[in-house]
């Protein structure tokens, strides 16, 4: 997170279907061969689907990729199972057709659809990771002062790796200030910041994440801690159900904490 450049939803997460435009449908193996690399398990008649607008979460900052559908006039339609940003900073929707004969052309008007539940169980995820910082952050007089470094928040395979050496000792005390930030219900909102307000709040702002406007996207756990983040999260912590810190691990100066979420 501190030392990457993160795709930014612009959306509100609550919006899970949008109508808009087809940019490009290309075969994926007309794409060139570095673009190709990015979509990785891609089948040989896939297409890649850019939009002008889209409600795709992207894989990126730690997140995976929404999955879902694009429909026009339910006559043709596209099941997306990977969305990725390129090089290009256009967002590329990859999936299959229903009837290889009827592919979209450019400026048709098509909805998209995010699967709702794949989407908020990466949110909880997501949400769980940041809840899993701040409450090593809280804890860092028993702890140790330490800086977050980067996270995954992908199921199965969820971290937060940080600066500095935390003892497995302290797994305990963080399994319960992560719990008791997820049991108080916090507030969590999504907001814009000047990147002087976020520098002044103690964020670590990723390089090359600076847009135009000089605001950075900032999701605030009200009252305990902000990130600079691009991802989808929830609007409150109890939505998340429960975390389990799984495993302390250090090497090279680096602390990496994995975690799961449950449905309690
Ligand atoms: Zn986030």
């Amino acid at each position: 997170m501190a030392t990457r450049s993160i795709p930014v939803y612009q959306k509100d997460s609550a919006v899970h279907s949008l109508v808009t435009k087809i940019v490009s449908c290309l075969p994926i193996h007309s794409l060139a061969e570095n673009d190709q690399s990015f979509f990785k398990g891609a089948g040989e008649s896939d297409h890649v689907v850019s939009t002008e607008d889209t409600i795709f979460h992207p894989q990126g900052g730690g997140q995976p990729s929404d999955i879902g559908e694009m429909n026009q006039n339910n006559e043709i339609s596209f099941s997306v199972k990977h969305a990725r940003k390129l090089p290009d900073n256009q967002i590329y929707h990859l999936g299959s057709f229903a009837n290889p004969q009827k592919l979209f052309n450019a400026g048709d008007v098509v909805s998209q659809n995010i699967n709702s539940a794949t989407r908020n169980y990466h949110s909880r995820y997501h949400t769980a990771g940041h809840i899993l910082g701040l409450a090593v952050k809280q804890l860092e007089d028993i702890v140790g002062v330490v800086s977050e470094l980067k996270a995954n928040h992908a199921p199965g395979m969820a971290f937060v790796e940080f600066q500095g050496l935390i003892a497995g000792e302290h797994k305990a005390a963080i399994q319960e200030k992560a719990s008791g930030l997820i049991e108080g219900n916090l507030e969590v909102k999504v907001d814009w910041w000047d990147i002087e307000t976020a520098k002044a709040r103690g964020i670590a702002v990723p390089e090359g994440s600076a847009p135009e406007d000089g605001t950075i996207r900032v999701v605030d756990v009200v009252g305990v801690g902000a990130y600079a983040c691009g991802g989808t999260h929830l609007h409150e912590t109890r939505d998340i159900g429960g975390i389990v810190v799984r495993k302390i691990s250090r090497q090279k100066g680096v602390t990496k904490i994995s975690y799961e979420i449950t449905d309690v």
